[in-house]
């Protein structure tokens, strides 16, 4: 069987300090692959810079001199999942298949050896699945836990416990490259895409150095996005929830009349006050979640490029 050309996609924002142990990593995996003969000569490591402030940009640079990788340079801070798309439109011509991985070796990257193996039997997506998350702190535990039960829920099928770490095959990713949105969620598409899956277990470990980039705004926000680029359940939701306070009025309605023909005329403010607060409560979250699909319209028309490639080395 002819050898396959691995790529290592890595998406890094300001990781100077955990660059140097992940790139120490990384390439002496990459060298042991190939010198076991799993993956060619024309293997590489591909770094995306997104938009870093930090000394990132210098020290890829550096590691670029190495023919073994490519680095590419964003043109400002996209976020994670479009460097991502940027990384794997960059190498897709040349790699047979295409692993991506966070830049804090947070994700066991021994286990790309079994990744292989899945993709030389043929398949073309492999999920890397956290076993358990012990190093993550307790709250990130439990909210992601939500998460995934909430997506399931709405019928987004997304593989528990899984990152942006998978192994994707040269035609997985060319796939994957035809999802046009803008308001992109990694995980979902894939798993919208079909092929051939497989997964592969690891022990997530704490962060090599350096701070998560991920502070709850950030998280909360992907959350939001997959939930709503994927579902239109919330929406119908507030239509069920219209409907049942239609019924709840004309129980009211009925209540009213009868005290009024009995004559026990309701002296009425509070209730009135108390309903003019709730009803107007709901109409507001009805609004609020049929205004973010209104955005997600809003910002796919117009069709944006999702980023701009500053800087390119690859040999
Ligand atoms: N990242 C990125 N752009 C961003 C934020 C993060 O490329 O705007 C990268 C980051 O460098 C890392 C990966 O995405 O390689 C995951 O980030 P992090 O480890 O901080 O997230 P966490 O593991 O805490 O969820
Ligand atoms: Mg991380």
């Amino acid at each position: 069987m002819e050898k396959c050309a691995l790529y290592i996609v890595v998406p890094c924002y300001n990781e100077q300090d955990v660059l140097p142990i992940t790139h120490e990593h990384l390439m002496s995996l990459l060298q042991r692959l190939m010198a076991a003969g799993m993956v060619s000569d024309q293997s590489r490591v591909a770094y995306v810079d997104d938009g870093s402030t930090d000394a990132t940009w210098d020290m890829l640079e550096e590691y670029a001199s190495d023919e073994h990788v490519c680095a590419i340079r964003l043109s400002a801070n996209v976020g994670q999942q479009s460097a991502l798309m940027a990384g794997l439109e960059a190498v897709v011509d040349r790699a047979d298949v295409v692993v991506t991985i966070d830049a804090d070796l947070q994700d066991d990257i021994e286990v790309i050896p079994q990744m292989l193996e899945h993709y030389n039997q043929g398949c073309d997506i492999v999920y890397g699945v956290r076993r358990e998350r012990k190093t993550d702190t307790w709250f990130k535990r439990t909210t992601a836990l939500a998460f995934y039960r909430l997506m399931r829920h709405l019928g987004v099928n997304s593989v528990y416990n899984h990152a942006d770490y998978r192994m994707m095959s040269r035609r997985a990713v060319q796939a994957l490259l035809r999802y046009r949105e803008r308001n992109l969620y990694l995980r979902g598409v894939v798993s919208l895409m079909g092929f051939d899956t497989a997964h592969v277990y690891y022990d997530r470990a704490e962060r090599a150095a350096g701070q998560s980039k991920y502070p709850l705004r950030r998280m909360a926000g992907m959350a939001v996005d997959g939930i709503t680029s994927f579902s239109i359940r919330p929406v119908r939701m507030v239509l069920t929830l219209g409907i049942v306070f239609l019924f709840i009025a004309l129980a009211m309605l009925a209540y009213v009349l009868i005290a009024y023909f009995t004559g026990r005329a309701v002296s009425g403010w509070a209730s009135i006050v108390l309903s003019l607060w709730f009803i107007g409560g709901c109409v507001l979250i009805g609004l609020g979640i049929v205004g973010e699909y209104i955005g997600k319209i809003y910002i796919e028309v117009k069709d944006r490029p999702r980023y701009h490639i500053d800087q390119t080395i690859i040999k």
